[in-house]
């Protein structure tokens, strides 16, 4: 049986995994060759799925540029040069919807991942990312291997990073939400709720990834994403639904709403596993919100 091995195991992502032996920047820091070297002596790895990152929000990939290009630039390059010295069979790297152009037509397909600048908001974290594309690329060429990267859309879940300035949309919103409730102040949101935007429950994300670690024998990367859009006034509705919020909604008209739709393909993903089924934004969001309520003095905020 192949034995795998999560890098980013105590993330969003990687905890979500069912299966595969979950690691942490605590057990090895794979900015580090020597111990990602000593990740796959001491773990001896057939598959790696590789999520470990350093991730984070607008603010902190603003202010801090040089943190979020050096982590993932040594990560991803560590991780699949010794994928290859230690004979993987198969590696998944992680990139994300947010490394494509920042002009660019829309839906996203896998073949715009280089062409055009991405948003200068993120983009170090961007080229660190896109350069795991060409390094799997190049393996592959020179050396035959059949290592992959998938591209998720936005991603939520337990084990998300709730905190207000540093998360995505959709814990930011949870814990916006919990605040207004504990404090019996106006839940504030920006914008009119009109953006449109594709959200995958993290159980989903694993769930496919390791279909396609069984099935898959190919190298072309793979967007992952829920050709399902919703409106951020439908996630808000569940969310006030689920924490009971009582209090005023208050639309911050004044502020931004993004761009209204970023809609991806996932055609290459469906011919690979067929209609996936996804969990209903209703069913993921409770599940987030439990878990959230239950472990909030705990979790990552
Ligand atoms: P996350 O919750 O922030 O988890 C990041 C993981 O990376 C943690 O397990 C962390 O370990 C590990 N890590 C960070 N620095 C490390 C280091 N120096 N050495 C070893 N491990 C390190 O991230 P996520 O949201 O699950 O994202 C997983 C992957 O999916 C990333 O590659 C990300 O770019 C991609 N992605 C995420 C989304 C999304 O919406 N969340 C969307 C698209 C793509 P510790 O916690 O132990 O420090």
């Amino acid at each position: 049986m192949n034995k795998i091995v999560i890098t980013g195991g105590t993330g969003l992502i990687g905890s979500a995994f069912k299966k595969g032996k979950k690691l942490g920047s605590k057990d090895y820091d794979l900015r580090s060759t020597v111990e990602t070297n000593k990740m796959f002596e001491e773990n001896n790895p057939d598959v790696v799925i590789h999520t470990a990152a350093k991730v984070g929000g607008v603010g902190a990939n603003m202010q801090y540029p040089a943190n979020f290009y050096y982590d993932n630039i040594m990560m991803n390059t560590n991780i699949i040069q010794s994928s290859f010295e230690h004979r993987v069979k198969k590696l998944v790297c992680f990139l994300s919807t947010c490394v494509f152009p920042d002009k660019i037509e829309y839906p996203l397909t896998e073949d715009k991942i280089h062409q055009g600048e991405p948003h200068p908001s993120n983009a170090s974290y961007a080229y660190a990312k896109r350069m795991a594309d060409i390094q799997i690329k190049a393996y592959n060429k020179q050396y035959e291997t059949n290592y992959f990267s998938v591209i998720p859309c936005n991603v939520y879940g337990i084990k998300d990073n709730f905190n207000l300035h540093n998360g995505h949309v959709i814990p930011t919103l949870i814990h916006k939400c919990w605040l207004a409730k504990q404090n019996n102040s106006p839940f504030e949101i920006w914008g009119n709720g009109s953006a449109l935007r594709e959200f995958v429950f993290a159980d989903d994300m694993a769930d496919i990834v390791l279909k396609l670690v069984e099935t898959y024998e190919g190298t072309d990367p793979i967007i992952i994403s829920n050709p399902q859009e919703y409106s951020i006034k439908e996630v808000v509705d569940i969310i006030i639904k689920h924490m009971e919020f009582e209090g005023e909604v208050k639309w911050l008209l004044d502020k931004p709403n993004g761009q209204h739709r970023k809609p991806s393909s996932n055609e290459r993903l469906t011919n690979i596993i067929g209609q996936y089924n996804f969990t209903t934004l209703e069913i993921g969001l409770k599940n987030t919100i439990d878990w959230f309520k239950l472990n909030y003095e705990t979790i990552r905020k």
